[in-house]
């Protein structure tokens, strides 16, 4: 029995060894992907519950490299945000989209992009030059650009958040909060934080149609959004019958795999003439 918690203790230090060193070596790759141009974003378009219609897109990140192969962005982000490298991944990111946005503009596809901005970014004293840069260097409108900052970001140290965001906001930029209603935050942080969209969480829209607490949560932030000024987006609709509860309770935007997954940049422009018939 001794020798066996002995072989445990073992196996688990060789374990965790293991796992640390495939951290190490992801985090190693992870240095040399933009170099080497091994991240790409895709784009999942967003629908006007109004008139059917794609009026945006979120850029979402891909990473593919030679010797691991794909990994997803979950595996990746945070061990980009522990190693810092979400700094220039992220700069990256926000740069590629906006001139991807004014590309798509030039072309007649006017779209509004949405970003995902991770909690180190934010605390980053460098983000607000950073954004306020790429839109002059990319010339995008920055009304058509969206940050969406997941619930988590905000709870910490919210006096010097909401600076940020303000700052963020006299750009003109839109302020989404992601995954709304995951995090642990107190409802009445909201009024005070400059936000324009809460995006749904995906979990709530799973099995909106079968629960009647989904249903319940889904129609009270879209009552909340609508009291404070703020639009709705659902995430993760796969199915024509979330999709009628999501109009029926009045929310504004949707995105899913329903209507489309993220798909490769070339791909938009034909995407969206076929589904707003331009
Ligand atoms: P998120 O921001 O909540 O993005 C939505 C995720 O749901 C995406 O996963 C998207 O591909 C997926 N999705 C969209 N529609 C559906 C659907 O109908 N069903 C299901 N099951 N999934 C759907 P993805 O691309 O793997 O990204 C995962 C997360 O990684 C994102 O969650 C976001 O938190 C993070 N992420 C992705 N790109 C970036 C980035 O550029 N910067 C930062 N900081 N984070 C990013
Ligand atoms: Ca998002
Ligand atoms: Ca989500
Ligand atoms: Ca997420």
């Amino acid at each position: 029995a001794k020798d066996e918690g002995k072989n445990t203790f073992r196996m688990f230090c060789e374990e965790l060894t293991r796992s640390s060193r495939e951290r190490i070596n992801l985090i190693h790759a992870l240095q040399h992907a933009l170099d080497r141009n091994e991240l790409c974003l895709h784009y999942q378009p967003k629908i006007d519950n109004a008139n059917g219609k794609v009026t945006g897109v979120e850029a979402l990140l891909r990473w593919t490299s030679p010797e691991v192969g794909s990994i997803p962005p979950d595996r990746f982000i945070p061990l980009a945000e522990e190693s810092r490298l979400i700094i220039p991944i992220g700069e990256w990111v926000v740069r590629t989209a906006c001139s991807q946005q004014v590309a798509w503009k030039r072309a007649g596809c006017d779209l509004s992009m949405a970003v995902n901005i991770s909690a180190v970014q934010l605390k980053s004293p460098e983000l607000i030059q950073t954004i306020q840069r790429i839109i002059e260097e990319t010339g995008i409108e920055p009304e058509q650009l969206e940050l969406e900052l997941t619930e988590s970001c905000l709870v910490d140290r919210p006096d010097e958040v909401i600076k940020v965001l303000e700052k963020l906001r006299a750009l003109r930029c839109s302020i989404a909060i992601d995954d709304f209603g995951t995090g642990y935050s107190s409802l009445s942080y909201l009024k005070n934080f400059p936000v324009t969209v809460l995006k749904i969480d995906r979990s709530f829209v799973k099995d909106l149609t079968s629960s009647s607490s989904d249903r319940a949560i889904a129609q009270s932030v879209v009552n909340l959004a609508n009291n404070l000024d703020m639009v709705t987006v659902a995430e993760g609709v796969e199915h024509q019958h979330q999709q009628a509860v999501l109009e029926e309770i009045g929310c504004n935007f949707v995105q899913g795999f329903l209507h489309c997954e993220p798909v490769p940049p070339e791909e938009i422009p034909d995407i969206v003439r076929a589904r707003n018939g331009e």
